[in-house]
């Protein structure tokens, strides 16, 4: 039984007469109640509170202060108003007097002479009374703390979330600045006068520098969507120049093994439908590279198939179907989850973090839509991704653009101020521009940026984010706030490596127009500056 219970329960007998007292007194002995008495009903409050009180039996005539006053008293002292009272009086009492102790807080009445059976049972329901009490003091008392702990619990979470999302912020960001800047320097290099066997040492370079990427990207795409970072956003899309497409882009990755990859698209797909293209292109790209992973010899086949249709939209099978060495039946279920391989020697030549899978799986579903498997060890395996879509009534092509730099139309007479910690991302941001004919200046924080926008004219900033010495924000609110009026509204796009969504919450706040992500995507570079700085040629996307 609980300590809070065992206690004694402490009851007082309130009589000015000292015969009746140490009758009832003697009736109601017994283990576990502890028994106060007193013939002045003057102490009787004192008593109560420094005796921790919770039964008192008052009797109602007596001299000086009656039952009902004392009964009064009591319920007006938040120390003494829990005590359950048992007036006693006499037979003669008329039902008016009994009513005004009740109603006064009295729970009920004792009628001399005293049946010391009725008092006995009485005294006893209060007592289970009082023990009941206990037990929900006790209780409430139990939840409220586990409530704090839950609290705690909870602002600990939320604080360790933060950590791990600042963490990813500055990794992101630590990891992929380099990364991209050798794949830059790479793909700059592809570009110069270089013998076979240096192209040979650079496309391999090209080949670990962009899986090392990918990894990158995986790590903290998983961790965006645990943060709830990812947002589904659907626009028109056309679903079938989508898909081949991607086909388009993996043939030669499937060929290079010997495989053929083919496309199969169902005459009955509406080529324009309300789809996140992103994320769809992520989930296929997943799933038709495992398959050329983890196939030997034949064929894929990536087969796009209605499945149902009607007035508001269709709902789509994307299929990947491989001739590879297929999944065992007790692995298909462990490969959704991170970093799940399978251990055996079969699978396990082919490396790989174990993340894709998962990353398509959960993407799927934020999608609303479902990812399903069937394999046969030895005679390969077909991912179905099945999602509902909504009709889009336009028709708007989809075109990635493969224009080279010195294709885009010149930017003459533009100066643009670059602001940019990194050498290497520097040189090759300045590459970028000067080959459209822009003239840049670089600096290396973002108080070498202010001070230099004081000394000259500028038409644009571009401001990193991450910055030793002054950050792109204070930077940013610097300009906004402290330059003279020619200059404080320079349009200011910033940039970041790191993928988290409060940095471009705070860059809008500090006063930027728009932001990027590195590394640069070179047509919509070209585009964001024309718009800002209203150039007729804006590339149309
Ligand atoms: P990774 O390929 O990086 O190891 P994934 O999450 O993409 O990670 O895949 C998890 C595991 O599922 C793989 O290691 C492999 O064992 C198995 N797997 C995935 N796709 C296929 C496939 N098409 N055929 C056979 N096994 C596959």
């Amino acid at each position: 039984m609980d300590l809070d219970l065992q206690k004694n329960i402490n009851i007082i007998i309130v009589d000015d007469k000292i015969d009746n007292v140490v009758v009832l007194e003697a009736s109601l002995e017994r283990e576990g109640l502890q028994i106060f008495t007193t013939t002045s009903p003057k102490d009787a409050v004192q008593l109560c509170i420094d005796n921790d009180i919770s039964i008192a039996l008052i009797d109602v005539k007596m001299p000086e202060i009656d039952g009902y006053q004392l009964l009064g008293l009591l319920k007006q002292n938040p120390l003494t108003e829990h005590i359950l009272v048992i007036l006693i009086t006499g037979f003669s009492m008329n039902s008016e007097d009994v009513v005004k102790g009740l109603r006064n807080g009295a729970v009920d009445y004792l009628f001399k002479p005293l049946d010391l059976y009725i008092t006995t049972a009485k005294v006893n329901s209060l007592i289970t009374i009082v023990n009941h009490e206990r037990e929900i003091q006790r209780k409430n008392s139990e939840l409220e703390s586990y409530q704090t702990e839950l609290q705690k619990a909870l602002e600990q979470a939320e604080q360790s979330r933060i950590v791990k999302e600042n963490f990813l912020a500055n990794m992101s960001h630590e990891i992929r600045t380099p990364l991209n800047a050798i794949i830059g320097l790479v793909s700059l290099l592809k570009g110069s006068n270089i013998d076979g066997h240096q192209r040979e040492i650079l496309a391999l370079m090209e080949i670990s520098s962009t899986s090392l990427i990918g990894i990158v990207n995986d790590i903290l795409e998983s961790a965006k969507i645990d943060a709830g970072k990812i947002e589904i956003v659907r626009s028109k899309t056309n679903v079938v120049d989508l898909l081949q497409k991607i086909c388009d882009l993996t043939r030669p990755m499937a060929a290079e093994k010997g495989l053929q990859l083919i496309s199969e698209i169902d005459k009955e797909v509406p080529p324009m439908i309300m789809a996140d293209a992103l994320r769809l292109n992520q989930i296929l790209l997943n799933l038709i590279s495992n398959a050329i992973k983890f196939t030997e010899s034949g064929t894929i086949r990536v087969i796009l198939r209605v499945k149902e249709k009607n007035h508001e939209g269709v709902l789509l099978d994307f299929i990947v179907k491989d001739s590879g060495i297929g999944i065992p039946q007790s692995a298909l279920d462990k490969i959704f989850t991170r970093f799940e391989q399978i251990q055996d020697k079969t699978w396990q030549k082919f490396g790989g973090t174990g993340l894709g899978l998962s990353i398509v799986k959960r993407l799927a579903e934020l999608k609303g839509g479902e990812l399903n498997i069937e394999s046969k060890v030895g005679e390969g395996t077909s991912f179905t991704f099945s999602n509902r879509y909504k009709w889009s009534d336009e028709l708007v092509t989809v075109n990635s653009d493969q224009r080279k730099l010195s294709d885009f139309p010149k930017l003459d007479d533009v100066s643009i101020l670059l602001a940019e910690d990194d050498e290497i991302n520097q040189y090759m941001i300045s590459k970028m521009l000067e080959e459209w004919n822009i003239k840049v200046d670089a600096v290396a924080n973002g108080l070498e940026a202010v001070e230099k926008l004081k000394e000259n004219n500028y038409n644009l900033i571009l401001m990193d984010i991450h910055m030793p010495v002054m950050n792109g924000y204070e930077a940013t609110r610097k300009i906004r706030t402290e330059m003279n009026d020619a200059k404080k509204d320079i349009p200011i796009i910033s940039f970041s490596a790191s993928v988290i969504e409060r940095e471009r919450d705070e860059a809008k706040r500090a006063g930027v127009d728009d932001f990027m992500e590195k590394p640069f995507d070179p047509a919509l570079l070209h585009r964001k500056i024309s718009t800002l700085l209203n150039k007729t040629e804006a590339i149309d996307l």
